[in-house]
């Protein structure tokens, strides 16, 4: 097998009547089962269509698998000890603090809790760490943490169920055995209702932050129907942050008070970029959450930590050791990091934007930003460097190796696109949940609970669900 190349778990072209009717299924199951999501060009309430999902699961390596799942409880160690490193965090940041505005926001608000006096010392993190195969050798390297609205944990959790159903309509019962189970869901919400425990006091309710338009509405409400079902005594909110504004205030025990009741958790799945904060007073409902007793997920410096910028700094020589000592988890974790550089105008930052433009295919270049969407790409990687070089932007982008998969032939099920779809070449990037939730000082839980997997076509530079280029997927284990 060429290193290039893995092999897919049923061999193809399936024969045109067999994908037909496989596919028809397949349609069929994801829309009874909630592997859905809202159409963005027709837009109604009443209606799910399904969402983008592979028709077969994709090879993964299991002892890659395997090394994700277990070096989790390290990473979230490493993001919890670095989002309480102050002094680390501005060291870090204070560059792209002075021309991006949007990580500045977030900064303030830190600064500013900080300087009244934490209320909260408790954050939950329902973290998220990303990895594509460098196809030389097929190990996995770390695309990026993420600390904020980590999605796909949900509608995960019922793909492995999904494949099965599909290999054993083609009469394919002994691949079942290669599929992990997925228990994201029920892992990440024992986070939420953890959390909730801690907060303690009985009556008081968690709030969801949700987009004015929730899209992906299957993974955000599985998580609602999860909390009541294991918890009937926890109520969910969701509300906007343009509502938290409107409808919420602060007792005289700094308690967050939201229809006449406590907020124990605020489980942010919005608030991670700039058009989800159009006016001020978005801000104003994020400062007044911080502020707040209620325990965050993330809270300001999990999301802080969470930036392109951390991760850049984190494979700088002795970090790592600085956060989790130089025992073997150093190593570990330091061979998942591909390249990254920083930008900043120093010796090391003229060096990095030279050799990226002088080579640009190689790299990725990518701002503090999330949701997708962002990063450039190749000639834009040139384009974006020569214009930037002198200006003081470039402190806030980080430059990064570019990591090429190994490639899988297969078929990915769209909303209203023709059936059968054609056969294509596909590149998988795999997620592990993480939850972790402490202070500074103490870890009350630490736990790696799940993961999901997303295919995109192997010519596209990102493959983001919700945006519309990813499809979802769930792993095949190969011993190879
Ligand atoms: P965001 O926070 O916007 O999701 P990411 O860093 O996760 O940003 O990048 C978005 C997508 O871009 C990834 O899911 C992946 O498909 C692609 N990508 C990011 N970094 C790399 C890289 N170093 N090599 C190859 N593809 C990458
Ligand atoms: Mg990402």
């Amino acid at each position: 097998m060429s290193q290039s190349r893995l092999a897919s778990c049923v061999p193809l072209p399936l024969e045109n009547k067999v994908l037909v009717e496989v596919i028809e299924k397949a349609k069929d199951w994801a829309l009874m089962h909630g592997v859905g999501m809202r159409d963005k060009k027709h837009f109604n309430k009443d209606v799910i269509q399904i969402a983008p999902f592979v028709l077969l699961p994709s090879p993964f390596p299991r002892t890659e698998f395997n090394k994700a799942i277990e070096l989790q409880p390290v990473l979230n160690e490493l993001m919890h000890k670095v989002a309480h490193d102050e002094r680390f965090l501005e060291q870090t940041l204070q560059n792209a603090l002075q021309v991006d505005e949007f990580t500045s926001n977030l900064y303030d608000i830190w600064v500013k809790v900080r300087n009244e006096g934490i209320t909260q010392s408790l954050s939950l993190g329902l973290f998220r760490s990303d990895y594509l195969m460098q196809r030389d050798g097929n190990k996995i390297k770390q695309v990026e943490f993420n600390t904020i609205a980590s999605s796909f944990g949900a509608i995960t959790s019922n793909l492995p169920s999904m494949f099965r159903y599909i290999l054993r309509s083609l009469g394919m019962v002994d691949k079942i055995k290669h599929m992990p189970e997925n228990r994201a869901l029920s892992g990440l919400c024992a986070g939420i209702i953890e959390a909730y425990d801690l907060f303690g006091v009985p009556g008081s309710v968690v709030l969801f932050v949700v987009e004015e338009v929730s899209y992906n509405i299957c993974d955000q409400r599985f998580h609602e129907f999860q909390i009541s079902e294991t918890r009937p005594d926890i109520q969910v909110i969701r509300k906007t942050l343009n509502e938290i504004y409107e409808e919420t205030e602060l007792n005289d025990k700094k308690q967050l008070i939201l229809e006449g009741k406590a907020v124990a958790v605020v489980y942010y799945r919005s608030g991670y970029e700039p058009a989800q904060y159009p006016s001020s007073r978005e801000w104003d409902a994020r400062l007044r959450v911080e502020r707040s007793s209620a325990i965050k997920c993330p809270s300001i410096h999990y999301q802080l930590a969470g930036t392109k910028k951390v991760q850049q700094a984190l494979a700088l020589p002795g970090a790592l050791e600085k956060f989790i000592g130089a025992g073997a988890s150093s190593g570990r974790v330091r061979d998942i990091f591909t390249g990254l550089y920083s930008l900043d105008f120093d010796e090391a930052g003229e060096r990095a934007l030279e050799m990226a433009i002088a080579d640009a295919e190689r790299f990725v270049l990518k701002p503090q930003r999330e949701g997708g969407g962002n990063n450039l790409y190749g000639d834009d990687v040139r384009d974006a460097l020569l214009r930037l070089r002198h200006s003081r932007e470039r402190a806030a982008y980080i430059l990064m190796e570019r990591i090429l998969p190994p490639l899988v032939s297969g078929y990915v099920v769209r909303p209203g696109a023709p059936v059968p779809p054609p056969l294509t070449d596909l590149v998988s990037e795999l997620g592990i949940f993480g939850v972790i939730i402490g202070t500074k000082d103490k870890i009350y839980c630490n736990r790696q609970v799940g993961h999901m997997l997303r295919t995109k076509l192997a010519d596209a530079n990102e493959g983001g669900v919700a945006a519309g280029l990813g499809a979802l997927d769930s792993p095949y284990l190969l011993d190879m």
